[in-house]
């Protein structure tokens, strides 16, 4: 049988997740639960479904396609009882406003590899190639591997845009077919990162270290996140962390955006940032300027 990952989103022309114009698959599954995280989407391994309503028009196909009873008509709005719903995705194949979408499907290497080949004159002309997000990628490491590794033999530049977390094995696995990582450090205080995404940062610290001395090519990505990691001391720490690994590619810090608050609320979750406003641009020119104090290069992402 044909190896098949849980991807959720194939985005074309993606211009900020590596060098170049490239293709990022989104991948399902992450073993960290950060307070900010923009694709919520994305944490479940298997299929979650989202519900729009502004989008439905009434038609009740959802009530009838069901099998599991998961779906009533409201006075307002169609109600998904979420104990019920298996996430089959039956619901949403004749919901053609779509006020119902599933995300994440199966996909084969083959498939993906297809879908992103149809761009490679695009990677050609810009320098660009393929990206590999979620999620977490590692998170499905088998699929994964497979999947770079079909990408390098045809000729695709690779970007693995990472947590961090994973075994020693996965990552010695993975680093043959990566060409650039796009390596996320949310904090250096321990009880703080674990009250932050969930997780130890123990591992992500160490596999950053052990892949910067053996001269990957790396690139820091920092979240800047009012009252989680947008302060001057957990900055001016993963400046220091920075300084001491000296990643290839310098530091890139994401200032907040609120783009992933609706996500929650399509998917019946409660947002945990909800109503937190982004830095203001002088905040982040005040933690630019403190990674840039250690002689690394610092650019703002957006
Ligand atoms: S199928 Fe879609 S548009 Fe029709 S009632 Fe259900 S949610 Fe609304
Ligand atoms: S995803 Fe499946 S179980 Fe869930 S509401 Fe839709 S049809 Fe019912």
């Amino acid at each position: 049988m044909a190896l098949t990952g849980m991807i959720f989103d194939i985005k074309k022309f993606a211009v900020h997740d590596g060098p170049g114009i490239r293709t990022t698959v989104f991948l399902k599954g992450c073993p960290l639960r950060c307070k900010w995280c923009h694709n919520p989407e994305a944490m479940d391994p298997l299929p979650v479904l989202a519900q729009f309503p502004r989008n439905c028009i009434g038609c009740g196909k959802c009530l009838e396609n069901c099998p599991h009873g998961a779906l009533s008509r409201g006075p307002d709005q169609i109600i998904i009882d979420r104990s019920k719903c298996q996430a089959c995705g039956a619901c949403t194949k004749e919901c053609y406003a779509e006020a119902l979408v599933l995300h994440g499907r199966e996909a084969t290497v083959e498939e993906v590899l297809h879908e992103v080949a149809k761009d490679r004159p695009f990677y050609d002309n810009s320098g660009g190639g393929v990206t590999l997000s979620g999620g977490e990628p590692l998170f499905q490491p088998e699929f994964t591997v497979a999947l770079l590794r079909a990408c390098k033999a045809e000729g695709f530049h690779t970007t693995l845009d990472t947590c961090g977390l994973a075994s020693r094995e996965v990552w010695a696995a993975v680093l043959p077919w990566v060409d650039l990582v796009l390596y996320d450090v949310k904090g250096v205080d321990e009880v703080r990162h674990r009250e932050n995404t969930g997780v130890d940062n123990r591992a992500i610290l160490d596999n950053l270290r052990r892949i910067c001395s053996n001269g990957v090519r790396v690139q820091l990505r920092v979240p800047a996140v009012p009252g989680y990691t947008a302060d001057e001391q957990t900055i001016a720490d993963i400046a220091d962390l920075a300084a001491e690994v000296q990643p290839s590619e310098g530091v890139e810090l994401l200032p907040y955006h609120r783009l992933g608050e609706s996500k929650y609320k399509s998917l019946g979750l409660e947002c945990p940032t909800a109503g937190l406003q982004p830095p203001d641009d002088d905040l982040v020119e005040r933690l630019r300027n403190i990674v840039a104090s250690r002689g690394l290069v610092c650019k703002v992402s957006g």
